[in-house]
């Protein structure tokens, strides 16, 4: 009976308060940032590809999503954090779309097909502005590469976006860094060393005219991950991983997991005509050893299954640079066998220099 009379009055008195916080609220809003949950609900929820083999997405404690049959899961996580991943001055449209591209890529390079992601964004602010064009470029890709958006954590804080993708792969073909041997030759796919022309570019440590320009820049800022090459890797190649922090540190990974050597020729590293025009030969092929950011394919194939790769991709899409040999290490030569020695490692967080 208590309980009876006394559940009006707190019933009241929780009315008044509710509707002094909204009085308030409705008050404050223009000058009020928006909240995490509008920020999520306005960005991040509504136009993103629906998939069937999502039950449950965004608004719960978690997503719930449903793995074809017979199917292996392939996960990844990629963080970029402003300053360190991207400059200061990208645009949000492309940090978006180079977030997802990074992370699509870490599937391509398992032979992988990418389904869902989720995002954990933290801003220095709620700046719808900001918020907008930076959603836009991740749909653009999500949509491109049907991938659902299920879930994620918005905070407040330095600007830092991680993407982790989740995705599949039949059982024992997924592209792996271990399992070359001697005698298996070494391709990548595109070009090598735009990203980090481009890079050069956008820190105006090089004046380039307008189409190269704007070619290198795009090559740094929206990537292309080579999802159907991995995927038509699966079977054909004995390694794969690919390139985030230049050729000679990521095919270095290749060895070290495979416990064996190479050699490259240098003058088969593929260079775009933006290198080839506006950089001497030395200067290119460092960038193309060196630079981080191409998001290219590193892969190996053995001599029997060279046909099977002819068939499987386009000529022009990849190009054959080297061998893998018993000897540890990685050997660069020009096309008189001379050594080459890269000018720089590959980027290292925590490495001081
Ligand atoms: P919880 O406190 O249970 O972790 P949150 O309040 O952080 O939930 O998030 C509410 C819902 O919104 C969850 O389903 C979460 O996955 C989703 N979410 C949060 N931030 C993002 C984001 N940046 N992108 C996509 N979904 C998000
Ligand atoms: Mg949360």
């Amino acid at each position: 009976m208590i309980l009876l009379e006394s559940k009006p009055s707190g019933f009241a008195r929780f009315q008044t308060f509710s509707f002094e916080f909204e009085f308030y609220h409705f008050m404050t809003l223009p000058v009020m940032p928006i909240t995490e949950f509008d920020i999520i609900t306005r960005y991040f929820s509504q136009a993103f590809p629906k998939r069937a083999d999502v039950t449950l997405g965004i608004g719960d404690d978690a997503a719930l999503c449903t793995i074809p049959a017979e199917m292996q899961l392939a996960v990844a996580i990629d963080t970029l954090v402003e300053g360190v991943h991207f400059p200061t001055t990208t645009r949000p449209e492309d940090i978006g779309y180079k977030a997802l591209a990074v992370n699509l890529s870490d599937m391509a390079a398992m032979g992988a097909t990418p389904a869902w992601m989720t995002l954990a964004l933290t801003c220095p602010q709620a700046d719808e502005i900001w918020l907008k064009s930076f959603s836009q470029g991740l749909l653009e890709l999500a949509q491109a590469a049907q991938v659902s958006l299920i879930g994620g954590d918005t905070t407040h804080g330095p600007l830092t976006v991680t993407i982790q993708i989740a995705g599949y792969v039949p059982p024992r073909r997924a592209l792996q860094r271990r399992g070359t041997q001697p005698g298996d030759g070494i391709y990548v796919t595109g070009t090598l060393g735009d990203a980090g022309l481009g890079l050069a570019s956008v820190q105006k440590q090089v004046t380039l005219p307008r189409p190269a320009q704007q070619f290198v820049e795009s090559r740094l800022n929206r990537p292309t991950p080579r999802l159907p090459e991995g995927q038509a890797l699966r079977g054909i190649a004995s390694s794969a991983i690919d390139i985030s922090d230049g050729l000679a540190a990521d095919l270095g990974h290749i060895l070290d997991a495979s416990g064996v050597g190479a050699s490259l020729q240098l003058e088969r590293l593929p260079l775009s005509r933006a290198l080839r025009e506006h950089l001497s030969i030395e200067a290119a092929r460092n960038l193309a050893l060196s630079a981080g950011d191409d998001y290219e394919l590193c892969f190996t194939v053995p001599p029997s299954r060279e046909a099977a790769l002819q068939k499987a991709l386009t000529a022009d899409s990849y190009t054959h640079i080297g061998i893998i040999e018993k000897t540890p290490g990685l050997r660069c030569r020009d096309a008189e066998g001379r050594i080459f020695t890269p000018k720089q490692k590959g980027y290292q967080h925590f490495n001081e220099k």
